[in-house]
């Protein structure tokens, strides 16, 4: 449901007699995200939850210790604005290590309530209104409105079907002198595709002798297959100085439930960050901040998950081959998109609430991360899942 405005009865005199306020939305077009719709509808029908991303086996029992020890060695108290200072020193150590990059732990990172926040506040420190910001979709649910909250524009560039690669030169079309930012997402939620080289190229091309400020959401830097090296905007110096990098401990470490992330960016870029970082959420979970730092020199833990998550999109597309669902694949992420345009006219969200109703399993519909609903007939589907849940969904499904 969306909502022009508000109407509030308002308690008005001693006498209650009410007024009626009226108050626009700022998001007139902004209903419940696809993930509530979705996971209530799966939760309503006892339906196995392939939607929303999230996995639904445990977390390592050591960093949860951690995080208990923290709390009776009485770190329960606000953390610095920044974060706790031994975390930021291990993540610099972690990604100069993995990115070849120079990230200095008390300018360039700071630690937030969650991936989506470092975006919000991503976005929020640049964007003025009527700025443009170029946007690929399909795109994550947060980019669009966020934009639109702050008064600007955004300009959407659809990624090529169905292999979802970035369309450089209508970018280089859309580009004006009023484009302020643009989105990167790799590896990219909801198709996997995951950027190369090449792509650095044209980026890099595109942006250089401009004041375009790139918003890098790498929530799902580790979640990278089939031997592809991930492209962080760690790694180029020149793209990094106009970059805020996005980040998300939940998707590392299997605890989206945490909401804790982190921020990377130059240091002018950083510094502007933290004025409204520090005015927002002010400081994180601080006994999280130390299980994390003291977890985090356990390098298998990242280093080995792409391996762990490519088993299970093998296993996952091994079961659907045996469907008449049609593989668009996925080489990052928790996701892999499947096309039914061969087998039905439905549209892909009265396909997903049919498979949720008839067959007890879950979905997303593409056209959810489109801002005008572009339906190629195409499903969403979540691999981040125990074997003996992937194996149900598959039952369920034929
Ligand atoms: N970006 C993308 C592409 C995501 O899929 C998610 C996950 N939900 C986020 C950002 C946000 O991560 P978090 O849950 O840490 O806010
Ligand atoms: N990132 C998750 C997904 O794409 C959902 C997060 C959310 O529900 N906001 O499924």
């Amino acid at each position: 449901m969306t909502e022009k405005c508000y109407t509030i009865a308002s308690s008005f005199n001693s006498k209650s007699q009410f007024m009626e306020l009226s108050i626009p939305s700022k998001l007139p077009t902004v209903g419940n995200s696809i993930f509530t719709e979705m996971s209530q509808l799966a939760t309503e029908y006892s339906a196995v939850n392939l939607g929303q991303g999230f996995p639904d086996f445990s977390m390592d029992a050591a960093l949860i210790d951690l995080v208990s020890k923290a709390m009776r060695d009485d770190c329960n108290q606000y953390a610095p604005m920044s974060g706790l200072p031994l975390l930021r020193e291990k993540l610099a150590e972690k990604v100069n290590q993995i990115y070849n990059a120079n990230i200095h732990p008390d300018s360039d990172i700071t630690i937030t309530p969650g991936g989506t926040y470092a975006i919000y506040t991503a976005l929020t420190t640049i964007l003025r209104p009527g700025d443009e910001v170029i946007v690929f979709e399909p795109a994550y649910d947060s980019y669009i409105p966020t934009i639109e909250v702050n008064g600007a524009i955004p300009v959407l560039i659809s990624l090529s079907y169905p292999n979802y690669f970035i369309p450089w030169e209508e970018v280089h079309q859309k580009i004006t002198s009023k484009t302020s930012m643009i989105i990167i997402n790799t590896p990219h939620n909801p198709t996997g595709a995951v950027l190369t080289e090449t792509d650095i190229m044209q980026l890099r091309k595109l942006v250089e002798a401009t004041n375009i400020v790139i918003l890098s959401d790498e929530v799902y830097e580790h979640l990278i297959y089939d031997g592809l090296a991930h492209l962080s905007m760690l790694r180029y110096p020149d793209l990094l100085a106009r970059s805020f990098v996005c980040f998300s401990f939940g998707k590392t470490y299997h605890c989206t439930g945490w909401k804790l992330g982190y921020c990377i960016s130059s240091p002018t870029l950083m510094k502007a960050f933290r004025k409204l970082h520090q005015f927002n959420a002010f400081s994180c979970d601080t006994p999280k901040q130390v299980a994390l730092a003291n977890y985090l020199p356990n390098q298998s833990a990242y280093l080995n998950l792409g391996s762990i998550l490519q088993q299970k999109r093998d296993y996952f597309r091994t079961l659907m081959q045996a469907t008449p669902f049609q593989c668009i694949p996925s080489h990052g992420s928790y996701f892999e998109c499947y096309s039914y345009a061969q087998f039905s006219t439905e549209t892909d969200t009265e396909l997903a609430i049919r498979l949720t109703k008839e067959y007890g399993i879950t979905t997303i519909p593409l056209s959810a991360f489109y801002k005008n609903g572009i339906d190629n007939k195409v499903l969403r589907f979540c691999f981040a899942k125990k074997e003996s849940t992937l194996a149900l969904a598959k039952c369920f499904l034929f």
